[in-house]
C-alpha cells in the first residue's frame, strides 16, 4: 500500500514498534482501516535481532516475562506458542579482586554479598517486595511520591557497599541500563518485582518474528518518517511526512519513541511538546562479539561492579541464555554499557566502541580477543526510557493533558515502565480511543 492510496478515514499509526503494531492489529481486527508509517525499512523498532552464519540473538526486546499476559496471548494468536523457549540465567559476579563468583540461587547471592550485604538484601526484599506499595507493573497509572521523588542511589544510601555492588548496581544496569544515581526508586521497585516473580522466555527465531507477523497483515509504508502532526481548529487531522506529503486522517496514533514524538507535536500543544521534547531516553550502543568457540562454564551473564567501574560492566553469553537460537553452540557475547557512560560512547566510531568493549570484556573472558570471529555494533538511538526523579508524576500529567487532545493518541513503552507488555497495553488503549473518536 502506498501512502498516496489511503483515504481520509484511515487511522494513521506512526511507528511500527510493539506499541504501534499492537494498535494497528487491534484496529484491523475490529475491521477498521489503518495505515502504519514507519521511518525505517523494517518492523519491530527496538525489538530486533542480530544474526551471523545461522546464529542469531535479540539485540533489544529480549525477554518475554511469564506475566506478560497480553504478549503471551498475542504469541498464541500468531501461532508461535510452540516457539516460546525458556531463557537460562546463570550469573557470575566479579569480586573486588576480579575473581569470578558463580551465582545460581538467592542463597548464593547472600553468600557472595557477605553478612552485611545479605542482611541488606533481606531488608530490601521485605520493604520493597513484601510490603511494597501496590501499583500496576506495566502501566504508569498512579503517583507514589516516596518512590518517584528519590533516586535509587539516595534511597539506599545507608545500605552497605556489598549491597550496592552485588544487588543495586547490577540490577539498575541489567534492568535500566543506567546507574542507581540516574533512575528513581519507582522503576527499581518495579524491576525488582519483575525479576523476582517471573520466568523469562524468548521466541526460538527471535521476538522480532512476532512483530514481523503483525506487520505482514498491515498496510505498511516503510521509509516514511513522519515530520509533523497537522491540525485544523486545534484537532489533529493529518500527518506530514518528511518527504512533504500530507496524509489526511480521522485519528493519529503517535507510537514512535517519546523523545522523537516531541519533534512531531505542534507548538499549540505546548505542555505535550515540552514534556515529550525533554523526555529522558537512554541512547544505547551494544556490541555483539560472535566468537569462534563456546566460552564454556555455563555462564549466561557477568557483572563486574564490585571489581571496578568499567563502562561495559555487564556481558551476556547468548549461547547460554538462549541456546535454541545459536545452533553452532559458539558463544555470542554482548557488551552492555550504562547511562551516563553511553552519552560519550554514542559520539564515538564503531571501531572505538568495539576497542573499548573488547578491553572491558577481558575482565570476564580473558582470551576473548583471540576468539572473535565477527563483531556487530547495534546503536539503539532511544534505548529504553530513563526515569529520573519526578518522571512518573510528569508522565501522569502528560497523560491527563493528552486525554484532552482531539484526533491524536500516544502509545509506547516509554510511558509505561519500558517493558514490551506495557507497549502492548498502551497500543490497545490507543486503538480503543481511536475507535471511539470516529
Ligand atoms: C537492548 C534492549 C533490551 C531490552 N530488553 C527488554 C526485555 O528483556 N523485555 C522487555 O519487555 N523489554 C525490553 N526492552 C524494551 C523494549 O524492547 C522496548 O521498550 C519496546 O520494544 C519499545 O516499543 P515501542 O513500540 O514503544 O517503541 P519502538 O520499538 O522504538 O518503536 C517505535 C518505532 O517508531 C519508528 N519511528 C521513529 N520516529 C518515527 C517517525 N518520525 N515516523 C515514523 N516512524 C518513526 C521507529 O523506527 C520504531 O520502529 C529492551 C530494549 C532494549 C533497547
Amino acid at each position: 500500500m502506498k501512502a498516496d492510496q489511503m483515504n481520509k478515514d484511515d487511522i494513521i499509526v506512526i511507528g511500527a514498534g510493539i506499541a504501534g503494531l499492537t494498535a494497528a492489529d487491534e484496529l484491523r481486527r475490529a475491521g477498521r482501516s489503518v495505515t502504519v508509517v514507519e521511518a525505517s525499512e523494517r518492523p519491530g523498532g527496538r525489538v530486533r535481532r542480530v544474526a551471523y552464519n545461522g546464529d542469531s540473538t535479540e539485540a533489544g526486546g529480549q525477554g518475554i516475562h511469564s506475566n506478560y499476559e497480553q504478549m503471551l496471548a498475542m504469541v498464541e494468536r500468531e501461532g508461535l506458542t510452540q516457539d516460546l523457549m525458556p531463557s537460562s540465567e546463570k550469573i557470575v559476579f566479579l569480586d573486588k579482586r576480579g575473581k569470578p563468583k558463580l551465582h545460581s540461587s538467592s542463597t548464593d547471592l547472600a553468600l557472595i554479598a557477605g553478612p552485611r550485604g545479605a542482611l541488606d538484601l533481606m531488608k530490601f526484599t521485605a520493604k520493597y517486595f513484601s510490603f511494597a506499595k501496590p501499583f500496576e507493573q506495566f502501566e504508569t497509572a498512579i503517583d507514589i511520591p516516596e518512590y518517584d521523588n528519590v533516586t535509587a542511589a539516595e534511597a539506599f544510601r545507608s545500605y552497605s557497599k556489598p549491597f550496592h555492588d552485588f544487588v543495586l548496581k547490577p540490577m539498575t544496569h541489567a534492568m535500566g541500563n543506567c546507574t542507581p544515581e540516574e533512575t528513581n526508586l519507582y522503576y527499581v521497585v518495579n524491576s525488582f518485582k519483575l525479576a523476582l516473580t517471573t520466568k523469562i522466555f524468548a521466541l526460538r527465531t527471535g521476538n522480532a518474528t512476532l512483530l514481523e507477523r503483525l506487520a505482514a497483515k498491515q498496510n505498511m509504508v516503510y521509509g516514511a518518517p513522519a515530520a509533523k502532526l497537522l491540525t485544523t481548529g486545534g484537532r489533529v487531522d493529518g500527518v506530514q511526512l518528511a518527504d512533504g506529503r500530507a496524509l489526511k486522517t480521522s485519528h493519529v496514533i503517535v507510537a514512535c519513541p517519546a523523545g522523537h514524538a516531541g519533534t512531531l507535536v505542534p507548538d499549540e500543544f505546548g505542555p505535550a511538546k515540552s514534556f515529550l521534547s525533554g523526555f529522558a531516553n537512554i541512547p544505547l550502543p551494544l556490541v555483539f562479539f560472535f566468537l569462534d568457540r563456546p566460552v564454556g562454564g555455563g555462564v549466561a551473564r557477568w557483572f563486574g561492579h564490585a571489581h571496578h567501574d568499567a563502562v561495559f560492566n555487564m556481558a551476556v553469553d547468548h549461547a547460554m541464555k538462549t541456546p535454541f537460537s545459536v545452533p553452532s553452540g559458539k558463544s555470542i557475547i554482548s557488551a552492555w554499557p550504562t547511562y551516563p557512560h553511553t552519552l560519550d560512547l554514542v559520539k564515538q566510531s564503531d571501531a572505538e566502541i568495539i576497542t573499548h568493549a573488547l578491553g572491558d570484556m577481558e575482565a570476564f573472558i580473558p582470551r576473548i580477543r583471540q576468539w572473535v570471529e565477527h563483531v556487530e555494533v547495534v546503536r539503539h538511538e532511544w534505548g529504553i526510557a530513563r526515569y529520573p526523579v519526578g518522571a512518573h508524576r510528569r508522565i501522569l500529567d502528560f497523560k491527563t493533558y493528552a486525554e484532552g487532545l482531539e484526533g491524536v493518541s500516544f502509545a509506547g513503552t516509554d510511558y509505561e515502565f519500558v517493558h514490551m507488555e506495557g507497549g502492548i497495553l498502551s497500543g490497545q488503549r490507543a486503538a480503543r480511543r481511536a475507535m471511539k473518536d470516529n
